[in-house]
């Protein structure tokens, strides 16, 4: 019963988030005022009322269109929205499945929210902005802090590490290849991935990502797109995928 309650709890939590990160998503790379500004049609420039903005539902009802001008809504806003909201489910049934706390339960939604607008924005943009990344670092200090002085310092060395680690590598990218193979965000999102899962659990982050960049490779040859070694792949995506799940499942043993 319990976990039914922090289910819907957490998934309408996330209805919510979630459309805040898909406007954020959007208004960041234009640079557009991102706390502040109200949300307008895109075409027709009016102002959205209440009921227009309901997560996922408004969309629905109005069939994807703004209700004045007809101009086609993304499906973005809903399917982030969607996201997010499974997020915070799936924090929840994993929580219960676990037998962690409450705050552990929301840390985590927190910490999958974190990942989706991190995701999107570097699958989209191959942009792993400071103030996203940063932050992720920050949240993941605070939780492992939470949880006592030995956790807090097993994650404080898996950030240094996990920088440490992602700047060397895309150093030694550079010097062998004469071009640039890691993102400048991507040691930082990897210090990130230390604050969360420690840096016992960064081995498993870079496999789990590994894993998916070899998944996506072989869907694209699956479907004959052609991809060089020059082809550029957004590791952040894959990076976040191998937090969220190290963070779930804990470190994979060898
Ligand atoms: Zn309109």
């Amino acid at each position: 019963m319990n976990s039914l309650i922090n289910s819907v709890a957490l998934g309408g939590l996330g209805l919510i988030v979630g459309s805040f990160l898909a406007a954020l998503s959007v208004r960041l790379p234009l640079d557009e005022d991102i706390v502040s500004a109200p949300s307008r049609c895109r075409g027709c420039e009016r102002r959205l009322r209440p009921w227009e903005r309901v997560p996922v539902f408004s969309w629905l009802v109005l069939r994807g269109r703004c209700a004045r001008c007809g101009t086609r809504v993304s499906p973005r806003y809903p399917l982030i929205e969607f996201g997010a909201a499974a997020i915070g489910v799936w924090a929840a049934v994993w929580g219960a499945w676990a037998g962690v706390s409450i705050f552990l339960m929301a840390a985590t939604a927190l910490l999958g929210w974190q990942l989706l607008l991190i995701a999107l924005l570097d699958g989209e943009h191959f942009w792993l902005p400071d103030r996203l990344t940063l932050p992720l670092i920050g949240t993941g200090l605070a939780v492992a802090l939470a949880q006592g002085w030995t956790v807090a310092l097993s994650n404080l060395v898996g950030a240094v590490a996990g920088f440490a680690g992602l700047w060397l590598v895309g150093w030694l990218y550079r010097a062998a290849r004469k071009r640039q193979g890691l993102g400048g965000g991507d040691p930082i999102l990897f210090a990130g991935a230390g604050a969360w899962v420690g840096w016992i659990g960064l081995p498993s982050v870079l496999l789990w990502a590994c894993a998916a960049a070899l998944g996506l490779v072989f869907g694209l040859l699956a479907v004959r797109r052609s991809i060089q070694a020059t082809t550029k792949l957004p590791f952040g995506v894959f990076l976040a995928v191998g937090v969220w799940l190290t963070w779930l499942y804990g470190p994979l043993a060898l």
